[in-house]
């Protein structure tokens, strides 16, 4: 199945070369506009892409801002500590099992969405997303990839003071403060791609390379994750997963984003998101700073 799916103004869109075509008219109404509805016909939205070059483009890239990709997703699943580097330089110790917590889908946003910040302490996590095309329970890891639509970048946003506010940590509100969930630029199948294990994967910001490594250094892969995270929920069409970050994460070098930075976060075969930082607020526990950080943070 070969398809790029993304979303302007809220509707599915195909994008190919530097165009974009609007699902449910191309499918003349027979595909929903919302994303997660029309990957459930993802067999129709093949056959439309491989069509598209006989069809008028609804418009240019160039002209429209890419929006999320699912973001009527009904569930994000995300993965801590699953690149070995990452993890020592957590201090943690490798897990034997996924270390699964997740982040509210509506924290999610577009490739080139404002992150808005509400304390000084906001950290950057690119990571590897894969949305679910089929729904699935007890997935054995040989089946698993024939459950994912496609995969595409994200920025795992992180509000450490907020993550680390008790003991223990709830990684989930710190993570879904509203726009900490940039995602795109578009959703790509994987038959689009040459090796869906094996993808360079880079964050730079303000243009300076902060991570940068590669998906098959990923302790546990898409497949495993899936296989696991199936013997204990039902995953549904649209659900996302994120499969960690690798080292050079913020908090290691006690360096955090600043109002104005600018992020880029890309991944070999899926393209780029820009999003840029800008400190709206201060929320209540801004200033709190976790006991342990303390010993990461320059003066
Ligand atoms: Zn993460």
């Amino acid at each position: 199945m070969s398809f790029k799916l993304g979303t302007v103004d809220g509707k599915a869109v195909l994008i190919k070369d530097d165009h974009y075509f609007d699902v449910a008219s191309l499918s003349n109404g027979a595909i929903s506009s919302d994303s997660v509805e029309a990957l459930k016909f993802q067999t129709k939205l093949s056959e439309l892409y491989e069509t598209l070059s006989e069809n008028n483009a609804t418009g240019n890239l160039s002209e429209v801002e890419l929006g999320n990709p699912v973001p009527k997703s009904p569930n994000c699943y995300a993965v801590g500590l699953n690149y070995r580097k990452h993890a020592e330089e957590s201090g943690m110790d490798i897990p034997e099992v996924p270390m699964i917590f997740t982040k509210h889908t509506s924290c999610f946003v577009g490739p080139k969405a404002n992150i808005e910040m509400r304390s000084d302490y906001v950290d950057w996590e690119v990571e590897l997303v894969a949305v679910i095309g089929k729904e699935g329970k007890n997935i054995p890891k040989e089946n698993a990839l024939e459950h994912v639509a496609g995969l595409c970048v994200g920025q795992d946003i992180s509000d450490r003071p907020a993550q680390f506010a008790t003991t223990p940590a709830m990684f989930n509100l710190g993570k879904s403060f509203d726009t900490y969930g940039p995602m795109g630029p578009a959703l790509v199948s994987l038959d689009l791609l040459e090796n869906c294990e094996s993808l360079d994967i880079e964050c730079k910001l303000n243009g300076e390379t902060v991570q940068k490594s590669n998906t098959s250094d990923l302790i546990f892969n898409i497949s495993s994750i899936i296989s696991y995270l199936s013997e204990i929920v039902s995953l549904n069409v649209g659900d996302t997963i994120w499969t960690g970050t690798p080292s050079g994460v913020g908090i290691a070098s006690g360096k955090f984003l600043k109002d104005g930075d600018i992020l880029t976060s890309s991944i070999e075969g899926l393209g780029s998101m820009e999003n840029k930082c800008v400190r709206i607020s201060d929320h209540s526990r801004a200033n709190i700073v976790p006991e342990f950080m303390k010993g990461f943070l320059k003066d």
